[in-house]
C-alpha cells in the first residue's frame, strides 16, 4: 500500500472536510453547503464508503482527501501529504526519499569534480605526457579537449580517491559513482581508473554520470567503463549526445559510430549530429532516445561489422521496434499535433576497408561526407552483402540467398516497400514472385511470435567489430523479468488494476495519445480526459504531470517526467509502468479504442453510482417536506441521466467516428 493510500484509510473524511462546512447525514452520506462555491441549498455530497466527495452544484467537481484538501487549502500533492500524514501519524521517511535525490545530486557533484581532476592532470602533469602525446597524434586540438573534458588519471592506486576525500566526499559515496573500488580481502579501496585517458561520459544535460578510460599501451582492456552506478546504465547511455543534439535536429541525421574517439574526432571536424552507443550493443531504448531528435539513422560500421549478417539481421529488428513510435510535436502556432511516424530509415555507411570512422574522419573529411550522404538504406546494403556471398546462378546459391533475404523482407511493415524487395530478389535470382511473396508470408507467420517477444524484452542489438569485442565487464543485460513473463491475452484490468490504472498506465506507454485522446473526445463531442475524471490522487497528479510534460518543449524522456515528479510519486509511477510493460503489445488503433472505451467506462460506473446515490437524496428531500431541495436533486438526476445516455451513445460511435477508413490521399473522409 502506498503512503497515500494508507493516509486515505486512516483519514476520516467527515469529520475531516465537516471542520469546513457542516455535513449532515442523509442515508449513508453526508451533504452539506459546497465549501468551494457560495450556495444556499446544499448540493455538495461526503461519500464515506468510498472516500470521495462531489459537489452537484455549479462547481460539478469532486475527488477524495487530497484534492479537497489541495483545492482549499491551495498546496501542492506533496504538501497536502505532508500535512495529512502528520494529521494521522504516518511516517513519510522523508529522510530516506530525500537521500536517495540528494545521493544522485552528491553523485553528480564528485563526477563532476572527479573530471576536473581529470582534466587537470592531463593539462599539466608531468606523467601525462604520452596522454597529451597520444591525442597529438590522433589530431585531437586544445578546444576538443576542452570541450569534451578529456582527462588522465594518473598511475596510481589512490590519487584521486585522495584528492576526493579532502574535498569532503566520504568512501561510500565515491564506490558508489563508481569512482573507487573495494578490496574485500584487505579491506582497502582504490582508484577503478589508472594510467587512462579519461573520457567523461555526460547525460542530455550535461551532467557527468560516468567515465570512459582508455590505456595508453597494449594493456587489457583498452577501454574500460564505469560500472553500473544510479546514474549511469549502460544500455540507455548516448555518448556525446549532449553536444550532438542540436545538430541531429538541423541536419535531421544522426550518425552511430562505435567509439568515444571516433565522435570526438567527427565533431572536432564540423561533423557535430555523430553520437557513440556505449560497448558493444546497440539498444532499443538507444534508439528510441535518439528517434525523438529524428527518424534517418545511420549506422557508420566499421567493413568487418558490417559482414556481419547477426549485426544487420538485429538492426532489422530494431528498426521494426521502431516503428511503433509516434510522437507529438509542436506547431508553429504553439499548439501540439500529433505526427504520425513511419518507421525509422536505417542507413548503413560501411567504412572502407581497414579503416575505422575515426580515420576516416581525420584523413578525409570529404569521403567522410560522401559514405554519409550515400548511406545504403540497410535492406539494400543487405542485398549486396548477400550478393557479394552467394553464386546465384547455381541452384544452392538461389536458396541461401531467398532463405537469407526472405526473412528481411517480411519483417518490412510496409508492403510497397515490401514488393519493392520482392521484385528486386525476383529479377537477382530468376524466381518468380509468386513463389517469393508465399516464402515471404511463410516467414512471417512464423517469425512474428519471436520478433515480438524479443522485442518486448528489449533486443539487443550486435553492433561490434572485433574492436571493442574485448571489452571487459560488458556484462549483458539480463532479460528484463516483465517481458519474460508470459503476457497477459486479456486487455482488462487485473484486480488490483482498476480502469483509471489502465488509463495512465496506457497513457504512460505512448504519451502522445494524451493529445490524440483530446482530439477523439472533441469528436465523440464530450469532455476530454480531466484529473477530475481520475479519483485516485496519485493517478491525478501522473496525469496532471504527464499532461504538462507532453505539452512542453521537452521531448518524452521517462526518467525526465520522473524526476519532475515528487519523490512519493515514484513508487506509483513504478507499478503503472510495470503494469504497462506486461500488456501486450497493441496496434496503434486497438491501443488508441483501448484508451478512449476505458474513459468513458469510468465515466458511465461514477454516474452510475452516484445515481443511486442521488435517488435517495431526491426521495429523502421529499420525504422530509423539502419540495425544492427534492425537486432540485431530481434535475441533477435527470442531468445524471441524460448525461449517461450521452456516453452511451458516444460509445457505440467509437468505431464510426475516430476509426473509419480514410482515403491515402489527403487524409480525406469517406463519406458513407
Ligand atoms: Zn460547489
Amino acid at each position: 500500500m502506498s503512503v497515500s493510500d494508507e493516509v486515505k484509510q486512516r483519514v476520516d473524511i467527515v469529520e475531516f472536510i465537516s471542520r469546513y462546512t457542516p455535513l449532515k447525514r442523509t442515508g449513508s452520506t453526508y451533504k452539506g453547503l459546497c465549501p468551494f462555491h457560495s450556495e444556499r441549498t446544499p448540493s455538495f455530497i461526503v461519500f464515506p464508503h468510498s472516500g470521495t466527495w462531489r459537489c452537484f452544484g455549479a462547481c460539478g467537481i469532486g475527488g477524495d482527501i487530497f484534492s479537497f484538501v489541495m483545492r482549499k487549502e491551495n498546496l501542492d500533492f506533496r504538501e497536502t501529504l505532508q500535512m495529512l500524514a502528520r494529521e494521522v501519524g504516518v511516517n513519510l521517511q522523508e529522510e530516506s526519499q530525500d537521500a536517495s535525490a540528494s545521493q544522485r545530486t552528491q553523485i553528480y557533484e564528485v563526477n563532476e569534480l572527479a573530471a576536473k581532476y581529470y582534466f587537470e592532470q592531463l593539462q599539466h602533469h608531468p606523467a601525462a605526457q604520452k596522454a597529451r602525446d597520444y591525442l597529438q597524434r590522433r589530431g585531437i586540438d586544445q578546444a576538443t579537449c576542452e570541450r569534451f573534458g578529456l582527462g588522465f588519471a594518473l598511475d596510481s592506486w589512490s590519487s584521486l580517491r585522495d584528492y576526493l576525500l579532502e574535498k569532503g566526499f566520504n568512501l561510500d559515496l565515491l564506490q558508489q559513482a563508481g569512482l573507487i573500488k573495494r578490496n574485500d580481502e584487505r579491506n582497502s579501496t582504490f582508484d577503478a581508473f589508472r594510467a587512462r585517458l579519461m573520457i567523461p561520459i555526460r547525460d542530455r544535460q550535461s551532467r557527468t554520470i560516468g567515465f570512459g578510460g582508455r590505456v595508453l599501451d597494449d594493456s587489457q582492456p583498452k577501454y574500460l567503463n564505469t560500472s553500473e552506478t544510479p546514474l549511469f546504465h549502460k544500455s540507455r547511455v548516448i555518448y556525446g549526445l549532449d553536444l550532438a543534439q542540436a545538430a541531429i535536429r538541423e541536419a535531421k541525421k544522426v550518425v552511430i559510430v562505435e567509439g568515444y574517439m571516433d565522435v570526438i574526432a567527427a565533431h572536432q571536424h564540423g561533423f557535430a549530429n555523430v553520437v557513440a552507443c556505449m560497448g558493444t550493443a546497440l539498444t532499443t531504448e538507444q534508439l528510441q532516445q535518439l528517434q525523438r531528435f529524428t527518424n534517418d539513422f545511420v549506422l557508420a560500421l566499421d567493413a568487418d561489422a558490417a559482414g556481419q549478417q547477426a549485426t544487420i539481421r538485429g538492426l532489422n529488428q530494431a528498426r521494426q521496434a521502431l516503428g511503433r513510435i509516434r510522437k507529438p510535436t509542436l506547431t508553429a502556432a504553439g499548439g501540439v499535433r500529433l505526427e504520425e511516424r513511419l518507421g525509422a530509415n536505417l542507413f548503413i555507411a560501411a567504412m572502407p576497408e581497414g579503416l575505422d570512422p575515426d580515420d576516416v574522419v581525420r584523413q578525409n573529411p570529404a569521403l567522410w561526407q560522401k559514405l554519409i550522404n550515400q548511406a545504403l538504406p540497410f535492406v539494400d546494403f543487405y542485398f549486396d552483402i548477400v550478393a557479394a556471398q552467394y553464386d546465384v546462378t547455381t541452384a544452392q546459391g538461389k536458396g541461401t540467398a531467398v532463405t537469407e533475404l526472405t526473412p528481411l523482407i517480411a519483417e518490412l511493415q510496409d508492403e510497397v516497400e515490401q514488393k519493392h524487395y520482392i521484385d528486386r530478389l525476383s529479377r537477382w535470382v530468376h524466381v518468380d514472385e509468386r513463389t517469393l511473396w508465399d516464402r515471404v508470408q511463410a516467414v512471417s507467420k512464423t517469425g512474428q511470435i519471436a520478433v515480438e517477444q524479443q522485442h518486448r524484452r528489449r533486443p539487443m542489438v550486435r553492433f561490434g567489430s572485433p574492436r571493442s569485442a574485448n571489452e571487459p565487464g560488458e556484462a549483458r543485460p539480463q532479460p528484463d523479468p516483465v517481458g519474460a513473463r508470459p503476457a497477459p491475452r486479456t486487455a482488462l484490468p487485473s484486480p488490483t488494476f482498476d480502469y483509471e490504472d489502465h488509463l495512465v498506465a496506457n497513457l504512460l506507454r505512448e504519451p502522445d495519445l494524451v493529445v490524440w485522446l483530446a482530439g477523439a473526445a472533441d469528436k465523440l463531442e464530450i469532455l476530454p480526459l480531466q484529473v477530475a475524471d481520475l479519483q485516485n490522487v496519485e493517478n491525478q497528479e501522473i496525469f496532471r504531470a504527464l499532461k504538462q510534460f507532453v505539452s512542453s518543449d521537452e521531448q518524452w524522456d521517462i526518467e525526465l517526467f520522473q524526476e519532475a515528479l515528487t519523490p512519493h510519486l515514484h513508487g506509483r509511477l513504478a507499478q503503472l509502468l510495470a503494469y504497462g510493460a506486461q500488456m501486450p503489445v497493441k496496434a496503434d488503433n486497438e491501443l488508441r479504442e483501448d484508451i478512449v472505451r476505458t474513459l468513458l467506462r469510468i465515466r458511465l460506473q461514477r454516474l452510475s453510482a452516484e445515481s443511486a446515490n442521488l435517488k435517495f437524496l431526491e426521495a429523502d428531500a421529499f420525504n422530509q417536506g423539502d419540495v425544492e431541495g427534492s425537486k432540485q436533486w431530481g434535475d441533477v438526476h435527470n442531468r445524471h441521466l441524460r448525461d449517461f445516455d450521452h456516453l452511451q451513445k458516444s460509445q457505440k460511435r467509437i468505431s464510426q467516428l475516430l476509426f473509419r477508413r480514410r482515403l491515402p490521399e489527403q487524409g480525406m473522409h469517406i463519406k458513407y
